[in-house]
């Protein structure tokens, strides 16, 4: 089996910048999509905060870009998941789902982070009939219906505020007394005269059985249940890194994002690095995640010149 120079392992914003700038260092990298290639940006529609696209750019359509110049210098792109890991000693080895195992002298980790569920009855069942985790990708489908969505970040303000194109009327859920957004979105949440709050509710089953007809909620004080008849139902209560493969090999914290060094992409596995959304709990951006990206692969790079391998390197 070849060793390879570099495997990145991901393929949004943050993996494509790594590929684009380990390929053109000639370090050969080959990039493993994942089971979602392009990442969280195949779900948006416009971004319209990428530096340079002064118009906006489709989110698919930016990822196809990074895509194509990551490919144009030489990265190997791979549609395919990595299964398992292991780091335990050089060359590392990883295990694909459909090609088999492949080793390399480095690894870049730039799997993302996926949405979060609440996890209670009727959630599974009804996801696509009425219950979502998505606005951009389901908004459509609510046209003048009636909308809840639940949480109280910046992610519930901006899925609240994006469904009100389509919804008549839009119910945050909070299960507090209190938002957790930023001002800036907070007001533009409070201002759109077709969102109103219910605070210091929480969710507690999704009722209905083609479709989704309602939600069974509990008042946080008075512990008093009811039913709030509802269309649709988003959930946007944050994001889980996806770093189940990983663990213990690689240290993570209390969430499960990868633990990394001050102002660096270094993991606790010399030769092993990681960058985006798995590292990076608080900016979660497009661009926030290229930039690691970037340094990933500019630290990879510098990490194999000065740790060659036998028969590498010198
Ligand atoms: P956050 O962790 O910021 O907020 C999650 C929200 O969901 C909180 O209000 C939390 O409540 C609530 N919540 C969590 N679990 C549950 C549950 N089981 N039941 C009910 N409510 C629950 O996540 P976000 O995804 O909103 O934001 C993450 C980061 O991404 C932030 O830094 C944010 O600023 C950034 N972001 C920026 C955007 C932008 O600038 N355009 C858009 C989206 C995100 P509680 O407060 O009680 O814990």
């Amino acid at each position: 089996m070849d060793t390879q120079k570099l495997i990145i392992i991901g393929s949004g914003p943050a993996g494509y910048t790594a590929a684009i700038y380990a390929a053109r260092a000639d370090l050969a990298p080959v990039l493993f999509t994942g089971q979602q290639p392009g990442g969280q940006l195949m779900l948006t529609s416009e971004v319209e905060n990428w530096p340079g696209e002064a118009d906006g750019v489709m989110g698919p359509d930016l990822m196809e870009k990074l895509k194509k110049q990551a490919a144009k210098f030489g990265t190997q792109i791979i549609d395919d998941t990595i299964t398992s890991v292991d780091f335990s000693s050089r060359p590392f080895k990883v295990t694909s789902a459909s090609n088999g195992e492949f080793q390399a002298e480095s690894i870049i980790i730039s799997t993302g982070a996926s949405a979060k569920w609440l996890d209670i009855p009727g959630e599974k069942k009804l996801q696509g009939r009425g219950v979502s985790a998505c606005a951009t990708c389901d908004g459509f489908f609510f046209r003048d219906k009636k909308i809840i969505v639940v949480g109280g970040g910046d992610s519930a303000m901006e899925e609240a505020t994006f469904l009100t194109k389509f919804a008549r009327e839009v119910v945050i859920i909070v299960r507090t007394d209190k938002l957790r957004a930023s001002k800036i979105m907070q007001e533009k949440a409070q201002k759109n005269p077709k969102i109103s709050f219910l605070w210091n509710t929480s969710p507690v089953e999704l009722i209905g059985e083609e479709r989704l007809t309602g939600v069974k909620v509990v008042d946080a004080r008075t512990k008093i249940e009811s039913v709030v008849d509802t269309d649709g139902f988003f959930v946007a209560i944050g994001h889980q890194p996806n770093t189940k493969i990983f663990v213990p090999a690689i240290d993570v914290d209390q969430v499960g994002y990868i633990k990394h060094a001050p102002d660096s992409t270094a993991t606790n596995i010399p030769g092993v690095f990681a960058c985006g959304d798995v590292i990076d709990a608080h900016y979660r951006q497009a661009v926030t995640a290229a930039g690691s990206g970037c340094m990933a692969a500019l630290q990879a790079e510098r990490w194999l010149a000065n740790n060659p391998p036998p028969g590498m390197g010198e």
